[in-house]
């Protein structure tokens, strides 16, 4: 069985790390080239989270060229339970999830979790209570236990392994010529996309978030591969509150809750089945990606690809 020891000579690599994990989430929103004008209210206390539950009130959002890109927008996600967000590009679903990290603030409405308000709760407990996972997974150069290990801070070597176990990574990390402690990025091995994917399902497992957001990846790979990041995003969203956003339908039809957004505005909601008997955007896009339809009839490729 492999060892993990941290030497004392890495020991500053680690404080590095710390550094590098406070800036994570907006880093691995891929956000740190847009100033943040976020202001922590001096009296906001941490977020305690404890069902997990997320309201949206009337949420009006938009970003500083004054256009309104999130209009009157409400839901509620009790603890535990997928929304998932479709809907053609643009419509404004990354933006939704921003503003549920508090990248922006919003301009109208509110966003709560657990009935304490987004801008009374302080910002670093908003963001280690909330785990990301993107299809533009973000590594950077230092060995696979650093990569999975990134913004947790105390880490067991066990817990390591067993998240890596939970994100079906363990084996091929174990192929690679050093194990956990193969170096990757560019002086290292290349991992291949559906890889670096389980990485980043690996580090959000260790890092159990409360609430989770889920950018489906929509990269190429093999059936085996796909399999293998399907159950492991099944576990790590299990009993989670989760919000996704999803390109191929198929993974997101058991969400208690998909919404599906238009032009910054929700036209449709309800579960799979719901949807279906509604005909509307969601049953035309889900009629082509199920191969029942051969194309979008005219007036849903006109507003899907607004
Ligand atoms: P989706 O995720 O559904 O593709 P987005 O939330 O990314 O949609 O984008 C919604 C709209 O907001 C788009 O018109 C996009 O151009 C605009 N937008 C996104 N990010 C910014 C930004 N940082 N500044 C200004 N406009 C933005």
């Amino acid at each position: 069985t492999q060892q993990f020891i941290w030497p004392m000579a890495q020991f500053g690599q680690i404080i590095n790390m710390y550094q590098r994990a406070r800036a994570s989430s907006a880093r691995i929103f891929g956000l740190m080239d847009e100033p943040s004008r976020i202001v922590e209210d001096p009296d906001a206390d941490d977020l305690v989270v404890s069902d997990g539950r997320v309201e949206y009130d009337d949420v009006t959002f938009g970003y500083d060229d004054g256009e309104t890109i999130i209009e009157d927008v409400s839901f509620t996600v009790d603890g535990g339970d997928t929304l998932a967000l479709v809907g053609p590009t643009g419509a404004g679903k990354s933006t939704v999830l921003k503003l549920l990290l508090r990248m922006y603030d919003v301009d109208e409405g509110s966003i709560e979790v657990d009935d304490q308000d987004l801008r009374e709760v302080t910002i670093p407990s908003l963001r280690q209570s909330v785990g990301y996972v993107s299809q533009e997974t973000f590594m950077f150069y230092g060995t696979v236990k650093e990569n999975i290990a990134y913004g947790t801070f105390d880490t067991d070597d066990e817990a390591l392994v067993e998240a890596a176990k939970a994100a079906e990574a363990h084996d091929f990390i174990q192929n690679l010529p050093e194990g956990y402690d193969t170096e990757i990025g560019e002086r290292g091995v290349k991992l291949s996309g559906g890889q670096r994917q389980r990485l980043s399902i690996a580090r959000a497992i260790l890092k159990d978030p409360d609430i989770l957001v889920l950018d489906e990846a929509t990269s190429d790979v093999d059936t085996e591969t796909e399999m293998l990041i399907q159950r492991s995003l099944d576990r790590l969203t299990r009993d989670r509150t989760t919000f996704a956003i999803a390109h191929r339908l198929s993974t997101i039809k058991d969400a208690e809750q998909i919404v599906v957004l238009e032009d910054g505005r929700i036209v449709e909601r309800g579960t799979h089945d719901d949807l279906l008997s509604e005909d509307g955007l969601y049953a035309h896009l889900w009629g082509v990606q199920a191969g029942e339809i051969d194309e979008l009839p005219d007036e849903f490729v006109e507003r899907a690809s607004r």
